[in-house]
C-alpha cells in the first residue's frame, strides 16, 4: 500500500484550537479517504482517522436520534446511553499501515503549515562538533 497523494486544508483555529487541519489521502492512485484530521493533542500532533457519529435508534418508535440525546425526539422515550459517540469509518488495520499513513500525512501537514506561515522554525541550537579534541 502506498499513499500517493495528500491534500491538506489548514483549519480555522477559531472553531477548535486543537484541530489543526483536515486531510484527504489517495491510496495507490485509486482510493480516496476524506476527513482525516490533524489534532494537537496533549502528547503532540497526531492524525485522527475519519469518524462517523453513531445514532441511537429508539426502541419504541424506531426513529434515529443523535447519540448523547437522552430522550427520543419523537416519542419521548428514554434512550440507552452509549459510551462512544464516534466510530472510525476508515482506518489502517495494521501497525505498519498506520505508521505509513501518519508519516505521509504529517509530512504534508508540516509542509502546508510552512507554506502558509512562511519560514520553518529554525533550531536555536548551533550545530556543534561533538568530542572536539584539544591539541
Ligand atoms: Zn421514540
Amino acid at each position: 500500500m502506498e499513499v500517493t497523494k495528500v491534500f491538506v486544508r489548514l483549519a480555522d483555529n477559531n472553531e477548535n484550537p486543537r484541530l489543526r487541519a483536515y486531510c484527504t489521502i489517495i491510496i495507490d492512485n485509486a482510493f480516496a479517504v476524506h476527513d482525516l484530521k490533524i489534532i494537537d493533542g496533549n502528547d503532540g500532533i497526531f492524525v485522527a482517522m475519519p469518524t462517523r457519529k453513531i445514532r441511537t435508534r429508539c426502541p419504541g418508535c424506531n426513529r434515529t436520534n443523535p447519540t448523547g440525546q437522552r430522550w427520543c425526539g419523537n416519542c419521548g422515550r428514554r434512550l440507552e446511553e452509549t459510551q462512544r459517540q464516534c466510530l472510525d469509518s476508515a482506518h489502517p488495520v495494521t501497525q505498519n499501515a498506520r505508521f505509513l499513513v501518519e508519516d505521509v500525512v504529517l509530512d504534508a501537514f508540516w509542509k502546508a503549515e510552512d507554506d502558509f506561515y512562511g519560514e520553518p522554525e529554525q533550531s536555536t541550537k548551533e550545530e556543534q562538533t561533538p568530542q572536539e579534541s584539544e591539541r
